[in-house]
């Protein structure tokens, strides 16, 4: 899809090379529409009380001062004999914050979902959650639980990884400890660089030891299933690639996962995404969640500082998880 249908699909208006790096078009292009959509989503699927809520930088810039020291309310989060459901060390007293980073550029083959399955399934542990999506005209606030950043064509990438640069929010998220979970073209970006649409090297957040490069063969594109670093103590994941770039990984990572079916990370090595302490990256759509609803249940541990979330529900994400791991493994 070229750069302009995507923005028309996306319910903007004409892509206009001049026009995109003003502001005011971004604004015009993504505000009412896009959020309209979230908010109807929202409420009609879960039905519950927290509904997506478009983040104001003034209205949360009174709120973060309290959050950003996590460290004093929970009492830095010493481990205790056995990790007790409900107790945090990361996470807010009243609700998971849920950060979902640039929808207006990065959410590809349905990445929103991610931000709404993690939402889903905190809820089904009677958990509160406060989702924040943060437009790329926005600063990404410092003290969410979870972020989320999807996939993106190429030159909404560098304009993302731009502004992801000059904001500074992700990173002192991470370096406060925060969870992030990036896919495909976020995955990217949160390495230490890519190719852009230009050509030219561009310089990501290097919050994971990966740089990619652009893949000279065919695109990276189809079903992928893949078995997850035995660390983790995931089932098997599946999901949908598609991309160019070649992701190398140095020393400061693992790889998420081993593919059996797909390219993953495109090196020939098998390897598909990398991880290190609370900051994922992988190549998998789908949306990646939707798929893989443990992925989300590891995010929400992670954020509850414990090893074990009650039971939930998991009917409809079995259904999907078998028919696509059935369509991957079924010979071309
Ligand atoms: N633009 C990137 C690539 O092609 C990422 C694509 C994506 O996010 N699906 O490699």
């Amino acid at each position: 899809m070229s750069d302009q249908q995507h923005y028309q699909q996306y319910g903007g208006q004409p892509y206009d090379g001049q026009q995109f790096d003003d502001r005011q078009y971004q604004q015009q292009a993504y505000g009412d529409q896009a959020y309209g959509e979230q908010q109807a989503y929202g409420e009609q699927s879960f039905a519950e009380p927290q509904h997506p809520q478009q983040y104001d930088g003034q209205q949360f810039a009174g709120q973060q001062r309290g959050f950003d020291e996590p460290q004093q309310q929970y009492g830095g989060g010493a481990p205790e004999a056995a990790p007790q459901y409900g107790r945090s060390s990361r996470m807010s007293e009243s609700s998971l914050r849920v950060v979902w980073v640039y929808p207006d550029l990065l959410s590809t083959y349905g990445d929103r979902g991610n931000a709404l399955v993690v939402e889903r399934r905190a809820q089904q542990r009677g958990l509160g959650v406060q989702r924040i999506d943060v437009r790329s005209d926005q600063s990404v606030p410092t003290s969410g639980d979870i972020y989320l950043i999807g996939g993106g064509e190429d030159r909404p990438q560098r304009l993302a990884a731009e502004r992801l640069r000059n904001d500074g929010g992700l990173v002192r998220a991470a370096e406060n400890g925060a969870i992030i979970f990036s896919v495909c073209a976020g995955f990217q970006i949160l390495g230490h660089e890519f190719i852009n649409d230009l050509g030219e090297r561009e310089a990501g957040l290097g919050l994971l030891d990966v740089w990619t490069t652009r893949g000279e063969g065919a695109r990276c594109v189809g079903d992928v299933l893949a078995e997850v670093n035995p660390q983790l103590s995931l089932p098997q994941l599946t999901g949908f690639e598609n991309h160019q770039g070649i992701t190398h990984l140095g020393e400061g990572v693992k790889p998420l996962a081993t593919v059996q079916v797909g390219r993953g990370n495109g090196t020939g090595d098998g390897t598909e995404g990398a991880w290190r302490d609370t900051v994922f990256g992988t190549y998998l759509h789908g949306p990646v969640m939707a798929r893989n609803p443990a992925v989300a249940d590891l995010l929400i541990k992670l954020a509850l500082d414990v090893n074990a979330l009650p039971p939930a529900d998991t009917t409809w994400y079995d259904a999907l998880r078998t028919e696509r791991i059935a369509s991957a493994a079924r010979p071309a």
